[in-house]
Order: structure tokens, then C-alpha cells, then sequence
């Protein structure tokens, strides 16, 4: 199973996979029609050709209202919070969520776990998650650690300077604690 963010992003590629084959057929923008001579409610498309006849006249304008080029519209909004809302590249001991942010001077993340994220468990809510879905998705993973860098000359003479620091007697008279004791 794919993780939260990966479940959600299936769901909307298949929305988007039968919107292009509705509108292929049919265009884009789909209108609702009254059929005064059989009064029958229709859905046609932008040509007039007619999508679906018989319908009930709450349902014929359902269906206009979720016409392909609505529903993609929908698919790109929810593409567009999926694209925030995903794994921080820079968190790399925990899969945390970038677009929910961080708090604290440690700027810990808000969320940190991606398939906990408040924004994507509603969103997958939209797309029909359940708990059961829930449970059976993967944990996201964290990113892999950037390699340590070797250290260097500057950095193992800085350590050697801290190690052949200046003697305590170095130090003035008003700046020395009560347990002083003087090193050579
Ligand atoms: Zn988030």
C-alpha cells in the first residue's frame, strides 16, 4: 500500500483518468436541459449532444455540476495542497510534514508524521479514505540523511586551539570563581 500522500495522489490520478475520457466524448462543460415535450431532464454537452436523458431533476444538475472540466479543476486544487503538504526534505529523523510548519526556537515540525497530517486526512476524507483504509496504509519513510562531511583541516586545528588553551593564570583577578585554581 502507498503511504497517505501516495493513497490520495492514486485517487486523483484515477479522477483525472476518467474525466480525459469523458470529455473526450463529451467536452468539457456539461449543462442541464428541461425536455418540455417529454418532460424529461437531460444533461447535454457544449455541442447539444445530449450525455444522459431520463434524469431526475436533482440529479441532472448534480451531474452538470461535477461535468469534467469542474471535477479538474477539483483535481488541481487537491494537487496543489498534496504539493505542500508532503515530506520535509531537511527533517531526516522523523517523516515530517513541510507544508504544516514548525513551532518552538527548535522550529520542531507541527506534524511529525506525514500520514498524520491534518490537511491530507481531510483531503482523503473528500476521496473516501476510511479508518480501515487508514490502518492498511504504509508509513511514510524519512529522507535519508545527507552524508556527514569529513573533517576537515580547519576544523581539527580549531580543535586543537580549544585544546591548547590559554593557561588560567591568563585569566583576571575580578574574573576568577571562588574554586580558582591556577593552571599552568
Ligand atoms: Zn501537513
Amino acid at each position: 500500500m502507498p503511504d497517505l500522500h501516495g493513497w490520495i495522489t492514486q485517487q486523483i490520478t484515477h479522477l483525472e483518468a476518467l474525466c480525459r475520457s469523458a470529455d473526450k466524448e463529451h467536452g468539457r462543460d456539461w449543462v442541464t436541459t428541461w425536455e418540455a415535450r417529454t418532460d424529461d431532464f437531460e444533461l447535454l454537452d457544449s455541442s447539444g449532444t445530449l450525455v444522459a436523458r431520463s434524469l431526475l431533476p436533482g440529479a441532472a444538475g448534480l451531474l452538470a455540476m461535477h461535468d469534467p472540466a469542474s471535477v479538474l479543476r477539483r483535481c488541481e486544487a487537491d494537487r496543489r495542497i498534496l504539493a505542500r503538504h508532503q515530506i520535509d526534505p531537511d527533517v531526516h529523523y522523523t517523516p515530517a510534514c513541510k507544508g504544516c510548519g514548525t513551532y518552538g526556537d527548535m522550529e520542531l515540525p507541527e506534524t511529525d508524521n506525514l500520514n498524520d497530517c491534518p490537511e491530507l486526512l481531510d483531503l482523503a476524507y473528500a476521496h473516501g479514505l476510511t479508518p480501515e483504509i487508514l490502518a492498511s496504509l504504509d508509513q511514510p519513510v524519512p529522507p535519508p540523511a545527507p552524508p556527514r562531511p569529513e573533517p576537515s583541516a580547519v576544523n581539527l586545528s580549531a580543535y586543537m586551539r580549544l585544546w591548547t588553551a590559554r593557561p588560567t593564570s591568563s585569566v583576571p583577578p575580578a574574573l576568577r570563581g571562588p574554586n580558582w585554581k591556577a593552571r599552568p
